[in-house]
């Protein structure tokens, strides 16, 4: 219509334009005869030109009234095409958002506005971005999609699908309530709709391990359509990045316990890594036979990651990657407290003379040497124990057996095989042994503390005993540990309160000339009474109060030798090192100090130490007896014959004195063995130029033999009992 118009006003002023024309023309050919017409002519062309004006302005007057005419017809068309729009899109059976690249938002229906109102507090844009982060996670699929819960008002659970859809620059965010489709398919039951809408991957095989069911979870993680896998057997996710061993092991797991959980890298479609939390579960029927293995799985996404790997360094031992004490602590628990058809129990490894290794060794090679036990630990181990560094070289496991001690007997044997095998660390053979110790859930223990405690004990026990070898808890070591911790607190205060005091036994040499003293411990507690100087050094060792104890003993010693040295200056003195003494280079240095203050020449002083305590560190016991000889002291070996008795030592250290146990005299008349063995000993140090003293001499029929053997210096309560200084001043003056 608008173009006929146009066109009609187009014709009119062409037509007035030939008609101007051909009067035109007509004047011109008439020109002469009709010069006095030229007036006339002239009118009727003006007439026809104000025609033809006035039919174009008409024309354009129809014309423009035409287009105004179609412009408001336009917009109330464009006013009626925006309301059906609106009203489209409120009427759309799903939510919808149009947002620009800046995800501010351009349009919602009302679908999302009363989503979002379910949403909670936070604003419609805030949560629109919370759904973005979600959303962008999932940007291996082709439309973004992810499930959420939600409650509707009425409090029932809403399952929402909601998807992302980029068209040019502008993006929509679409929300569906799948709550019914995933209800309505196949006809699931309440678990199984739960089960489609959990943010959980669910992926059910039947027993030939070949998949029959997975949910949108899982296609959502995994970027699979269901039907893309069904039938398929789960390797089809496999990365690779396991062990054929380690899918073994789950199944074995599986078979055994009936589920298995960890971590584990799968594939997606679109071969993307990603690592997911797994835990499979064997559903059997009543004849026992499986029937399905439902396998559930989440993602780890980055936080996620980060948060593991905050609960690794939390819970796992940095060194050795074993649980540390916390984890076991929890595990522990948890073992505790659900029913066991079998015997729960803890055992406690410590490695022995481990201390040696790192102080001789360094701690770079102490270290490597850990992570070496904790392997061969773990590798001794089964996959169903649990085990932890407990701290330094201490390693707990927890382990069920179903006969307690013949269990407990297999278990530990085949460890300490196992850690006696040397070690190869850094092109250097190291060899150890452990002591352990076991403690049962329920017998002794009743909950974890006691448990780990009892296992503690028992190991303690073991070191005693010896080492290299297990004790399972009893109640005695307990009792020994109680009494222990008495005399240590005891201890602490005769320490403080100088009440250790120092007895004097003397040595005899050819015709019963006192020629010496041994300075030997004693301490009255006004609660324990006497207490044996075996028992309260032995406390001191374990507790570190022999430095204190040491120090206290050797300047009682020295202020009342001094004292007896006025009677018979030549007289000297034996004192006993303890076996930390020897070790600690200060304390050898400290015992010059104090032989110094009171002026006592180091040559009068025999420092005893036993063969125990020079075995456990040869090497350093070599280099701090030639510095005692250095310093003056003489050195005499306690107690010879109880412990390695190797002979071939003895010709690397500077020895003063050997002296003979009293054990090999107590048997001498009974045993040619022991009469034999102390003839041996005798006729070595003759020959090495080492004197030797016999102890514990009785009666006079032991002394009579030890003559004949040739003994020339005894120690023992046939001549004299340990004394008092004052007594053996007596004894000197008479
Ligand atoms: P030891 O160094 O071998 O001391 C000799 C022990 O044998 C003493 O026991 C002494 O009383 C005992 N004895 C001596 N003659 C006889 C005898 O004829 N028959 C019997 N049955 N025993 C005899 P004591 O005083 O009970 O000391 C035991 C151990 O305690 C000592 O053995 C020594 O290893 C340790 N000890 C004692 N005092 C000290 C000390 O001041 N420092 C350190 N580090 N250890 C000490
Ligand atoms: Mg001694
Ligand atoms: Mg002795």
């Amino acid at each position: 219509m608008q173009k006929r118009i146009r066109r009609l006003a187009i014709i009119c002023g062409l037509l007035v334009i030939v008609s101007i024309m051909t009067e035109q023309f007509l004047f011109f050919q008439q020109d002469s005869q009709h010069i006095q017409d030229y007036s006339g002519i002239s009118a009727l062309h003006l007439d026809n030109i104000i025609l033809g004006l006035l039919l174009a302005t008409i024309a354009l007057l129809l014309f423009e009234r035409r287009q105004a005419q179609r412009l408001y017809m336009a917009s109330l068309k464009l006013k009626k095409h925006h309301s059906q729009h609106v009203q489209l899109w409120n009427k759309l059976p799903f939510a919808i958002a149009e947002l620009d690249s800046h995800k501010a938002i351009h349009h919602t229906n009302a679908a999302f506005r009363q989503i979002s109102t379910l949403h909670g507090v936070a604003s419609i844009q805030q949560k629109i971005e919370q759904l973005f982060n979600q959303l962008e996670q999932n940007t291996h699929q082709h439309h973004p999609t992810i499930l959420q819960q939600i409650q509707a008002e009425d409090a029932a659970l809403l399952c929402l699908e909601w998807q992302l859809h980029h068209a040019n620059s502008r993006i929509f965010l679409t929300g569906r309530d799948v709550t019914q489709q995933q209800v309505g398919r196949n006809g699931l039951s309440v678990a199984e709709k739960i089960i489609e809408c959990t943010p959980i991957g669910v992926m059910i095989t039947g027993p030939d391990k070949r998949i029959q069911y997975t949910n949108t979870a899982f296609e959502q993680v995994t970027g699979y359509d269901s039907h893309e896998v069904l039938g398929h057997p789960p390797s089809i996710l496999s990365s690779g990045k396991q062990s054929p061993d380690f899918y073994r092991e789950m199944y074995q797991t599986i078979e055994t316990e009936g589920t298995w959980q960890g971590e584990i890298w799968n594939n997606k479609r679109n071969g993307d890594a990603y690592l997911e939390w797994l835990s499979i579960s064997a559903l059997r029927d009543s004849w026992g036979e499986v029937t399905h293995y439902i396998g559930m799985f989440s993602e780890f996404t980055a936080q996620e990651r980060v948060k593991e790997k905050l609960r690794t360094l939390a819970y796992y031992d940095d060194l050795t990657s074993l649980a540390n004490r916390t984890l076991f602590n929890e595990r522990l628990q948890h073992l505790v407290s659900i029913n066991h058809k079998k015997k729960l129990c803890v055992v406690f490894i410590d490695i022995d003379g481990f201390k040696r290794i790192n102080d001789t060794l360094s701690h770079q090679i102490g270290d490597l040497l850990l992570v070496a036990i904790a392997d061969r630990i773990r590798a001794t181990c089964r996959e169903a124990d649990t085990i932890a560094r407990w701290g330094g070289d201490e390693f707990i496991i927890a382990i069920e057996v179903s006969d307690s001690h013949i269990g407990i007997d297999t278990f530990c044997k085949k460890h300490l095989k196992s850690l006696k095998q040397p070690f190869l660390i850094n092109g250097r053979e190291l060899s150890i042994t452990a002591s352990m110790g076991v403690s049962i859930y329920g017998d002794d223990a009743h909950n974890i503390a006691e448990l780990i405690r009892n296992a503690d004990i028992a190991m303690f026990q073991s070191k005693k005993r010896g080492k290299n070898r297990f004790e399972i808890f009893s109640p005695a070591h307990h009792e020994h540990l109680m009494e222990n911790m008495e005399i240590e607190n005891r201890l602490r205060v005769a320490i403080k309160e100088n009440q250790i005091d120092v007895h004097f036994q003397p040595q005899v040499c050819k015709e019963s000339i006192i020629c010496g003293l041994e300075a030997l411990a004693r301490w009255h507690d006004p609660i324990l009474g006497q207490v044996s100087p075996q028992k309260f050094i032995e406390v001191a060792e374990e507790t570190g109060l022999i430095n204190d104890l040491s120090q206290v003993i050797y300047h009682t010693a020295l202020k009342k030798f001094k004292t007896i040295k006025v009677m018979s200056p030549a007289l000297g003195l034996s004192v006993n090192l303890s076996a930390s003494q020897l070790q600690d280079v200060n304390l050898v240095t400290s015992l010059k100090q104090v032989t110094d203050i009171r002026g006592i020449d180091p040559a009068s002083i025999k420092l005893e130490i036993t063969e125990d305590v020079l075995m456990s560190d040869i090497d350093q016991s070599i280099r701090n007896i030639a510095l005692l000889k250095e310093m003056g002291f003489q050195v005499s070996l306690d107690d010879f014959g109880t412990g390695y008795s190797s002979l071939s030592y003895l010709k690397d250290l500077d020895i003063d004195e050997i002296k003979i146990d009293r054990s090999f005299v107590q048997s001498l008349t009974s045993s040619k063995r022991n009469k034999a063995i102390i003839e041996a000993i005798v006729a070595m140090s003759k020959v090495l130029d080492i004197d030797c003293v016999v102890e514990g001499v009785e009666t006079a029929e032991q002394l009579n033999r030890l003559v004949q053997i040739g003994c020339t210096s005894f120690q023992g309560y046939y001549f004299y009992k340990p004394k008092p200084s004052n007594q053996i001043v007596e004894l000197l003056t008479h």
